[in-house]
């Protein structure tokens, strides 16, 4: 396939202006979309454009659009944001980048959302905004459409609140089917982690040397590379999260990324207390070998106590799992666990059999280092955690937990 000119030289003046962001700009895969009117990118690093538009935009303005697109993919909005409402999530994506890049002088196709235009201060979070555009919504219908009107059906405006799915994780009206046979192509989840390690690599290297790095690039890297944020606390989150969601007792207004990325707001991470019954567990644990059990033992601790701590007192049924369950217990204390296995690795076999437990549980944890296949989607009626060591991929209809040990 042929690239429009302009998108080509869009690319190419990315690319130079800010050496990092090479290869990410070249992760973008192409789709041509007559009749879109404009340009958008999804989850999947597909670039949307309409070829009879693209010559009508000043370079600059592609630069500045293809940009700001970028900014979703590296801040991995789509995953923050996926459980949100794909309309608000897009204004607060874009108010939490546009910020920055009004700073360094990038231009817009169109007026971009920022901080100010939400009523909004800057530096927060995406996260933070949504909240907010949440609770200006519901105080006042009629005044935010005003001030932030984006129909999802109107077409793509980057860094106007219409960006497409990598902004909000959800899939807009104008793209393609997710990955898969008879879709286009594009990059895998996994395959954009990886792009966003690179980029953030290169965002070291180029500061250590004579580079000039924007500072928003200089602390995402820092914390893409060196996360600060303790995996026990978004372990703690996850659990309340999840048991808030299963006994519906959400509060949304107080939703939270299961995994933060950029720079942290100023301890705002607020979570609803709970006055509900706590769900029934399950602990799938991997003992296929390659995690150690000290650190097994040390994640189970860890889900047993925060457990504790929300009331539940009945234990948790703990399946240690390897590629069939070699024990399967209601326990206690993580002392009672007898960590068998060695053999190869199927956590989804751990799934089937946390799930076939009466009565049945809520809530699955599965702890694992990622060297498994898994199933399609999660047992029915079970909200599942994956406590993951190391980079592996993990599924995306759990909520993933990282652990670099
Ligand atoms: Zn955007």
């Amino acid at each position: 396939m042929i690239l429009p000119l302009e998108l080509q030289a869009a690319r190419i003046r990315l690319a130079k202006e800010r050496p990092y962001l090479a290869s990410a700009a070249w992760a973008l895969q192409p789709v041509p979309k007559p009749g879109l009117k404009s340009m958008a990118v999804d989850m999947y690093w597909r670039l949307y454009y309409d070829p009879d538009v693209l010559s009508g935009w000043p370079a600059e303005v592609l630069a500045g659009a293809l940009y700001h697109e970028v900014c979703h993919l590296l801040r991995n909005h789509a995953e923050r944001l996926k459980h949100f409402n794909p309309r608000l999530s897009n204004i607060a994506a874009d108010a939490e980048i546009n910020d920055d890049l009004i700073r360094e002088g990038v231009e817009f196709p169109a007026q971009p959302v920022t901080p100010e235009f939400i009523g909004q201060p800057e530096n927060l979070l995406a996260e933070e905004y949504y909240a907010a555009l949440e609770n200006q919504e519901s105080s006042s219908a009629d005044q935010t459409k005003n001030k932030a009107q984006s129909d999802l059906k109107e077409p793509p405006l980057p860094g106007s609140g219409r960006c497409g799915s990598c902004a909000t994780g959800q899939m807009a009206s104008w793209e393609d089917k997710p990955l898969g046979k008879g879709s286009s192509s594009g990059l895998s989840l996994t395959e954009g982690e990886l792009i966003r390690r690179d980029v953030a690599r290169q965002i070291r290297e180029h500061s250590k040397g004579q580079g000039c790095v924007p500072g928003h690039w200089a602390r995402w890297a820092e914390e893409k590379l060196y996360p600060k944020v303790d995996w026990r606390k978004k372990l703690a989150a996850a659990i309340r999260f999840a048991a808030a969601d299963i006994t519906g007792s959400v509060d949304y207004s107080y939703r939270r990324p299961s995994r933060r990325q950029g720079q942290v707001g100023k301890g705002k991470v607020i979570f609803p207390s709970l006055r509900c019954p706590v769900p029934s567990v399950a602990v799938v644990a991997d003992t296929s070998g390659s995690i150690s059990e000290k650190m097994l033992a040390q994640s189970l601790a860890e889900i047993s106590g925060i457990l504790k701590s929300l009331g539940q007192r009945e234990g948790i049924h703990v399946l240690a799992v390897d590629q069939t369950v070699e024990f399967c217990r209601r326990v206690f204390r993580p002392e009672q666990i007898r960590l068998a296995g060695g053999g190869g690795t199927d956590m989804g076999v751990g799934l089937e059999a946390a799930a076939r437990i009466k009565p049945s549980r809520q809530l699955g944890i599965v702890i694992t280092d990622g060297q498994t296949s898994w199933p399609d989607h999660p047992p029915r009626g079970m909200n599942v955690i994956v406590v993951l060591f190391g980079d592996a991929a993990a599924p995306d209809w759990a909520n993933v937990i990282q652990i670099r040990a």
